[in-house]
């Protein structure tokens, strides 16, 4: 017995130690870059022109086109007239009634053109809630620091910030290497980028235009959102979920009274079929975007941490099960999916024949659309529940190459911009733009240096959306940079 005790023992030892030595042979994965010393930039000017654009309602909306269309209008007349340079340099083109991309001619057509994109839409106000800002959600304040309301974070900043930096620029009188595309959308947030960033991506297919690499909105600088790290972490979105929305029918062609009711209803089988749904969500895997995430983060974070991650062939089921406590956390893990509809029933005496509900779902890198019908088919396990065929469909993303130009390029403009930052690749939950634009990329990346703390992720489509004055500087500085070096 003690033998075998001894055993067990020295196994244990042995096993310690050899994850204690991986540990710490994983040696950092950030590049030596420092932070290039900060230039005067017209800031005071930059916030007016961005405080003026959050104050048009350009909110996305899909009944009231008619008041919103001359929001869009208004919105496009203040970018105008903001940056008179561009205007007069770069070519400009419309799409669709509000959306447009420009070109910044590079001097070497040899070199394939770079696309920076944005969105100048934003989502409503819930008004049951609009009194609970602090400041006028089409405000547009600047106060205490910050510049508040709708879009000064989603995706104004952006949007404002790229064309600050290209002004700029062409002030100084740089000409580009590389040709810059810059493109703006006006329906990132309702309807997936059909009038914007789906007719400006057609555009380029017909002019047989390539990008060395896309950057859109979608991951951002995480500040004490990751245990175990203090510093300011950029995380570079290389692949975006997938995306569908599936409809559930049951339809028993005959209602009746409710005085005589049958065993089961039509909203009794859709339930008991969405129920069955949340009891059996996809399963959680740490696929290899979430790995290497992992693996660029181990080495920076303090020991405890650093162990699970760096040993992540023993201690994934851990990580796993922590990952899982969290929302933000485990949709990375799985393909998600959420009842987000439900309707049946008109009468409180009747019994409707008919119930519907919407199921979205965001689909994770080696799942498709297909696999998520026939999962969802196996589940429901019921011929009455009919699935709708959906007309929103995205595939995951492909994923971006983490050794490219792109990728070095965000890499080295964020480290140039921000200090004490820590880099990694990241996978996005959320749809962006550059799911179409991928297609005309070799790469896309989704960043933006959004600076966000732990209370801050309530704001995004939330109440008190605003950006701090100098976060909105290092935008501008982190585009200049990312111009400035693609030059290369
Ligand atoms: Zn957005």
């Amino acid at each position: 017995m003690k033998k075998v005790l001894l055993f067990a023992l020295s196994v244990l030892l042995l096993l310690l130690l050899f994850t204690i030595v991986r540990t710490f042979s994983v040696s950092s994965f950030q590049s030596k870059i420092e932070p290039i010393p900060e230039e005067n930039l017209p800031i005071d000017a930059a916030l007016r022109r961005l405080s003026a654009g959050v104050r048009f309602k350009t909110v996305s909306s899909l009944t009231d086109t008619k008041s919103n269309s001359n929001e869009f209008l208004l919105l496009n007349e203040h970018l105008r007239k903001s940056y008179p340079l561009i205007e007069s340099t770069l070519k400009k083109t419309k799409v669709s009634n509000f959306s447009f991309f420009y070109e910044w001619e590079g001097k070497n057509q040899n070199l394939k053109p770079i696309l920076l994109c944005a969105h100048t839409d934003v989502v409503d106000v819930d008004p049951s809630t609009s009194n609970l800002w602090t400041h006028d959600p089409f405000g547009g304040e600047i106060r205490d620091g910050f510049v508040w309301g709708r879009g000064a974070w989603d995706d104004k900043s952006s949007v404002f910030a790229i064309l600050e930096s290209i002004e700029i620029l062409i002030q100084r009188g740089h000409v580009p290497e590389r040709s810059v595309f810059i493109a703006i959308g006006q329906d990132e947030e309702t309807i997936y980028g059909k009038l914007g960033a789906k007719a400006i991506t057609e555009v380029f297919k017909k002019r047989n235009i390539r990008f060395e690499y896309v950057l859109d909105e979608g991951q951002i600088i995480a500040e004490g959102l990751i245990p175990g790290i203090e510093k300011p972490i950029a995380l570079i979105g290389i692949a975006g979920k997938g995306y569908l929305s599936l409809g559930l029918e049951v339809d028993l062609k005959e209602g009746g009274h409710s005085s005589m009711p049958p065993k089961e209803t039509a909203i009794g089988i859709l339930s008991s079929g969405l129920s069955r749904m949340e009891e059996n969500p996809f399963p959680l895997s740490l696929g290899d975007v979430q790995k290497t995430t992992f693996q660029w983060l181990a080495p920076e974070m303090k020991f405890g941490s650093r162990w699970i991650m760096s040993n992540l062939w023993l201690f994934g089921p851990i990580l796993k099960l922590r990952l899982n406590e969290k929302n933000s956390t485990r949709a990375q893990l799985h393909t998600t999916s959420a009842i987000t509809k439900i309707s049946g029933g008109f009468k409180d005496n009747v019994l409707p024949a008919n119930a519907e509900a919407t199921v979205n779902f965001r689909i994770l890198q080696g799942d498709s659309h297909q696999g998520v019908l026939n999962r969802t088919e196996k589940i429901l396990n019921d011929k009455r529940i009919r699935l709708i065929p959906p007309d929103t469909i995205f595939e995951p993303s492909s994923v971006s190459k983490i050794d490219s130009v792109g990728f070095e390029t965000i890499r080295r403009s964020i480290q140039e911009t921000i200090k004490d930052v820590i880099v990694a690749p990241a996978i996005v939950s959320a749809y962006t733009d550059s799911l179409h634009y991928g297609a005309v990329a070799d790469n896309a990346f989704r960043f933006f240096p959004v600076r966000v703390k732990p209370d801050d992720v309530k704001r995004f489509h939330g109440i008190d959306e605003r950006i701090s004055i100098s976060n909105y500087e290092e935008m501008i500085r982190f585009y200049l940079r990312l111009i400035l070096n693609s030059s290369n």
